[in-house]
């Protein structure tokens, strides 16, 4: 990765600290007392209220492979809208502080739900270091940021590691998405995830896929003695209707 990479990745990330805040959702220019995203949008968001729900559809996805003690998303995401957006926003524009800023919103929403009222440590799904670099940052490592500080609870970057470069998966078959994120992560320190109930963390839902590859990664080396919570800011609603 180049040096002059690098520096144009800062640059760019001081650039839009002087620019004025905008929606992240509709682009408008936000009010003094807005956050990320303008009021309007807030009240449009199409949440899921999975939250609240103890036994939701993303936690039916996920027990046929491994249990989960719960499961969330808060918002549906749907491709080509505003809250597709959102998501592109924060991982291709550089925004990465308003990632931080949509994960105490979905703190706030696990806590208001009474579901994740035990969780010891939050593990976000790591990138692969060279998508990483390239990003300059993993979106969901600054969701979990946000997150853990709404919650008060301990963010883990450095004990899973995704250890192969898969392609690009949003062309592939469910079927095909499945098979292609078999062991892809590597638990490094499982002295650190043992005993704990763990929060896996990610941005977008598509399949549950590369989730569950990373939850069972953890059960493994833990050799069972771990509990798994899983948590995304979006849902694919494709994830429910092909089940
Ligand atoms: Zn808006």
């Amino acid at each position: 990765m180049s040096i002059f990479y690098d520096i144009a990745v800062v640059l760019r990330d001081v650039a839009s600290l002087f620019l004025p805040r905008t929606c992240l959702a509709c682009g408008r220019v936000l009010l003094e007392n807005e956050g990320c995203v303008c009021l309007a949008c807030r009240y449009n968001m199409p949440l899921t209220n999975f939250a609240k729900r103890k036994d939701n559809p993303i936690k039916l996805l996920f027990e046929n492979v491994l249990p989960v003690e719960s499961a969330a998303a808060m918002f549906w995401f749907v491709g080509g809208t505003e809250w597709q957006r959102i998501i592109h926003n924060f991982k291709y524009h550089g925004r990465w502080f308003f990632a931080q800023k949509m994960g105490e919103w979905l703190g706030e929403e696990l806590l208001d739900g009474g579901n994740f009222d035990d969780i010891d440590l939050i593990v976000p799904i790591p990138l692969h270091y060279r998508r990483r670099l390239r990003r300059g940052y993993n979106q969901s490592e600054q969701l979990a940021l946000g997150v853990g500080r709404k919650m008060g609870v301990e963010c883990d970057f450095r004990s899973v590691r995704r250890c192969h470069y898969n392609d690009s998966q949003t062309s592939k078959s469910r079927s095909e998405r499945w098979d292609n994120v078999e062991e892809i992560f590597d638990v490094r320190r499982a002295e650190r995830l043992r005993g704990k109930h763990i929060l896996l963390l990610d941005d977008v839902l598509t399949t549950g896929a590369t989730m569950a590859s990373c939850a069972s990664a953890i059960v493994k080396a833990c050799e069972g003695d771990v509990l798994i919570s899983v948590a995304s800011l979006s849902v694919s609603r494709r994830i429910i209707d092909e089940r």
